[in-house]
């Protein structure tokens, strides 16, 4: 879970992705995930319950690489027009690591 490097408090990752859309060439971004990765790395980010900012490379990239992922597999994830993200991103990512620990499981048995 990402989680603010100032307060600690967890961050949800369709608000950081939000707070992202002010960038002009974000929809770009979305082609190209090392593109992606260094844009996420070097916006700063505001944190919703502390207001401090901070870098997005204080941040799991281990989670970022999957919010990228979902969102080239759900198209239309974000509404553009009114700088929404439409998915659950914070929820999907929670189901996709228990899959992948299921599934770990599973296989060492
Ligand atoms: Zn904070």
């Amino acid at each position: 879970m990402a989680r603010c490097p100032v307060c600690g408090e967890a961050l949800r990752w369709e608000e950081l992705i939000e707070q992202m859309l002010e960038l002009e060439n974000f929809g770009r971004l979305l082609t190209d995930k090392q593109a992606f990765i260094s844009a996420f790395e070097g916006f700063v980010f505001t944190c919703p319950h502390c207001g401090q900012k901070f870098y997005g490379r204080y941040l799991e990239l281990k989670e970022l690489e999957k919010v990228f992922e979902l969102l080239n597999d759900f198209k239309g994830g974000i509404d553009y027009e009114n700088k929404k993200v439409r998915l659950k991103l914070t929820n999907l990512l929670a189901l996709n690591m228990m899959l992948e620990e299921w599934d770990r499981k599973v296989k060492h048995r």
